[in-house]
């Protein structure tokens, strides 16, 4: 009797029951082994006896119906994903009929796969080594396809060597060979097997198994024969404590997946330009849309600030007076707002207005445009100090002189290139004299600032509109006196009408305040409508990018199968997949901003709207971007990622 010690594996009572619709294939009925280290075993059989369905158990790959199976003393069936992984990839190597390299890659490559995993170092030097053990260091740069069968199987052998397995389970590796390749894998083999590595093989050819010191036969998914062809190696049993994979994701690995994430989708240049068009499109019009609408919003709050924050203005409004007699607005005339100027502690300025269009003709030219009566307060208030000539005094105002200042697309309209100031136009056939040109205004919401002429407020009551009241009264307020001045101009006008505080909606007061608050809400209303359509053509966008991911597991479930073969965890399997398809969503919301930058930059020299592209627009998108690629990419990963191996390897 041998010695009591720990045998490499043992499995008790396996069996493997297939579920082919109603039926039930019994294809292993109960099968007990057990294996020392340093023991080379054929395992011969006639075709269809379960021979790959035993060595997949073995090797991890599958799992039984019922049994045990023990390596070194531990039930590792019992094992989760992770130690499972560890199993795969430091304890066992497996060698397949069809090689199952990965044809991305180098030879040298496939051979440094399995260290990616299981965090081994010099993995470069390590894969040449190797190589050369199996005599091909002239043919590592070489892919699979650039190699004869007999090539690619010492590739797939030294892969399994990669971390120093205890054993190698090889599944007829020679089955597809010529003879003479065939006796160099079992070269290879046998002096590995020398080394101490234990060795379990699966052939249909008597020849093949020649080589082996114990020959197991198995007929209908029992075990019928087991004999000893020669003595093994005596090797002392030295057994691997089993740990966990780390859970982290190494360095190494990340690298991997995110160049391999890279060749997928240079591999597949036009797919995944067309998967990626759509989160393009969704992030560059959330650029653009926001680029706008923050860029109208902030020159808007520019004029309304460069105004001036102390003004008022005093508007009619409009009283109910209930019943069918509907309603009726209150005047404001020159003698309230003489009235309301006495308060000089809360009024530093008044400045009456009115406003109509007219007809503005000079020589040959007429261009219809709006007209303001105003003071000379006006220039001061409205920061429209001509830039050149001058305003008009209140002297000019109280003879009704027939004197104008115009803006500059009244200038561009009716003299071009010709100094205007001097010149008499006609508004609405009287005769005015230019005085000025008013400061450049740009645009003012949805009106054009410079297309206006201004006139004294008595020439355009009298000479031009012949009203008796005023349109709106600008008020500027002395330092702090704001809502005590609101208080005071509607109280004065309400007194003034006899009228009470429940008739207050007779005057409206707006501040500067309002204003900005009225045009910015207009504004960021339209930014937010444009952002939620951007917004659902990036949904769009990802749910391309979750049809594209779907195709490209299916399309590598095969290399799922073998990197979890060769010691992956479920989880580095997910992360490879989320990797790619962040990578694919990062690189479209890239492209994205690119284009969003350039098509606001082009909308704002031709249109002239100002634009602006804040960096919170950007790190939204982006970010979004890339949300969308991790959340449309977990399904397609996680599903990749529960596939048992030998599943996804049958996988076509
Ligand atoms: P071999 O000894 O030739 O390697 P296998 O272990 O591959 O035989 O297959 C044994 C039997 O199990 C065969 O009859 C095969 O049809 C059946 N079989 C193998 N895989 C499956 C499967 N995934 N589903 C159903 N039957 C299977
Ligand atoms: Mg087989």
């Amino acid at each position: 009797m041998e010695n009591k010690k720990i045998p490499l594996l043992q499995i008790k009572n396996i069996t493997k029951v297939y579920n082919i619709g109603e039926n039930k294939l019994d294809i292993l009925k109960g099968i007990n082994l057990t294996v020392e280290e340093g023991e080379f075993v054929a395992i011969m059989g006639p075709s269809g006896s379960g021979k790959s369905t035993l060595m997949h158990i073995l090797g991890l790959l599958d799992r039984p119906t019922d049994g045990v199976y023990e390596i070194y003393g531990q039930n590792v069936l019992k094992f989760n994903d992770s130690q499972t992984a560890f199993l795969r990839s430091k304890i066992i190597g497996f060698v397949f009929q069809q090689y199952n390299l990965l044809n991305k890659m180098t030879a040298a490559d496939n051979v440094a796969l399995p260290l990616v995993y299981s965090g081994g170092k010099n993995r470069k030097e390590r894969a040449e080594k190797l190589l050369g053990e199996v005599d091909l260091s002239n043919r590592t740069e070489h892919k699979p396809t650039q190699l004869s069968g007999g090539q690619q199987q010492r590739v797939a052998i030294a892969r399994a060597l990669v971390n120093d397995p205890k054993i190698i389970f090889a599944d007829e590796p020679t089955g597809n060979l010529s003879s003479k390749q065939s006796n160099e894998i079992m070269q290879i083999l046998t002096d590995l097997n020398k080394k101490g590595i234990s060795i379990i093989l699966v052939t249909h050819e008597p020849d093949i198994a020649k080589w082996a010191d114990r020959l197991i036969t198995i007929k209908d998914g029992q075990v019928i024969g087991d004999t000893r062809q020669k003595p093994s190696k005596q090797v002392k049993s030295n057994p691997i404590e089993i740990k966990k994979v780390a859970a982290h994701l190494s360095f190494a690995e990340f690298a991997e997946n995110f160049f391999s994430a890279i060749r997928a989708i240079i591999s597949n240049k036009t797919r995944s330009l067309l998967t990626m068009l759509g989160i393009i499109i969704g992030v560059a019009s959330i650029i653009s849309m926001l680029a706008l609408g923050s860029g109208a919003q902030k020159s808007l709050e520019k004029q309304i600030t460069s105004m001036g924050t102390n003004l008022l203005y005093l508007m009619p409004g409009r009283i109910s007076l209930g019943g069918v007699s509907g309603s009726v607005t209150r005047r404001i005339y020159l003698k309230d707002v003489d009235a309301l100027a006495e308060n000089t502690e809360l009024i530093k300025n008044i400045d009456p207005n009115v406003s109509g269009s007219v007809q503005v003709v000079y020589g040959n030219k007429n261009t219809n445009t709006s007209i303001t009566g105003a003071t000379p307060a006006y220039q001061y208030m409205q920061n429209s100090v001509p830039q050149y000539g001058r305003f008009f005094t209140k002297t000019e105002n109280e003879n009704l002189a027939k004197v104008c200042l115009v803006g500059t697309t009244v200038v561009k309209n009716l003299f071009g290139n010709e100094n205007p100031v001097g010149k008499y136009i006609k508004i609405n056939r009287k005769k005015f004299r230019v005085i000025g040109i008013l400061p450049v205004k740009g645009a003012q919401g949805y009106r054009d600032g410079d297309d206006m002429v201004i006139v004294p407020l008595n020439t355009a009551m009298k000479r031009l509109l012949g009203t008796q009241y005023v349109s709106s009264v600008a008020v500027e307020v002395q330092d702090g006196k704001m809502s005590e001045t609101e208080t005071y101009l509607l109280q004065t006008m309400l007194e003034r009408n006899k009228l009470t505080a429940e008739h207050a909606d007779a005057f409206r007061i707006r501040n500067m305040s309002d204003m900005i608050q009225m045009l910015t809400s207009t504004t960021q209303t339209m930014t937010m409508l444009l952002g939620a359509v951007a917004g659902i053509s990036l949904i769009v966008g990802g749910i391309g990018i979750m049809n594209i991911m779907l195709v490209s597991v299916s399309e590598r479930t095969r290399e799922i199968g073998l990197r979890k073969a060769i010691g992956a965890t479920g989880i580095a399997i997910l992360l490879q997949f989320l990797i790619e398809s962040s990578v694919l969503s990062l690189l479209g919301g890239i492209s994205g901003v690119t284009l969003g930058v350039i098509i606001s930059l082009v909308v704002s020299k031709f249109a002239g709207w100002a634009v602006f592209v804040s960096s919170f627009s950007i790190i939204l998108s982006v970010g979004f971007s890339a949300f969308v690629g991790i959340v449309f990419g977990l399904w397609p990963a996680k599903k990749a990622s529960e596939l048992s191996p030998i599943e996804a390897l049958r996988h076509d």
